[in-house]
């Protein structure tokens, strides 16, 4: 089944500049923004700004040139927030939830970039 993209998600919202959002960064394809909830010190969502519903649809769908910013740009976030493990910073998660089983609320591709705090194994049991 191909994916629908419904632009009345609240990311897409944002993008259209109709909510707020703390910017992070930003780059031609790419937004990234503190998350409203944030679950660690450093809590930021990374969104392509093309319609895209999770990180499958945007691996397949989107062009070389946003997958190459969007990744760029994580990177670029890792950087700004001082938290490479190869610059001596103390690392971070990246969590793209996907679909019902992972509990994906928001139907636009986000990853999170959690760092700050110790974030303890990958997975809660059960
Ligand atoms: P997920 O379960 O991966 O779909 O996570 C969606 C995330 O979006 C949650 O961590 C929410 O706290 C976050 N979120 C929802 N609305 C907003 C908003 N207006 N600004 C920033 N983050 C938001």
């Amino acid at each position: 089944m191909a994916y629908t993209y419904d632009d009345q998600n609240i990311f897409a919202k944002i993008l259209r500049g109709e909510i707020p959002c703390t910017k992070v960064f930003e780059s031609e394809h790419t937004l990234a923004f503190n998350d409203i909830s944030e679950q660690a010190p450093h809590h930021v969502l990374v969104i392509p700004k093309g319609p895209y519903v999770c990180y499958d649809h945007f691996a397949s769908s989107a062009s070389d040139a946003e997958i190459i910013d969007y990744t760029r740009a994580i990177g670029s976030i890792c950087k700004q927030l001082g938290i490479e493990p190869g610059q001596a910073g103390d690392g971070y998660r990246l969590i793209a939830n996907s679909g019902a089983d992972a509990v994906q609320e928001v139907m636009h591709l986000h990853v999170h970039i959690l760092a700050g705090r110790p974030l303890g194994r990958m997975l809660a049991s059960g």
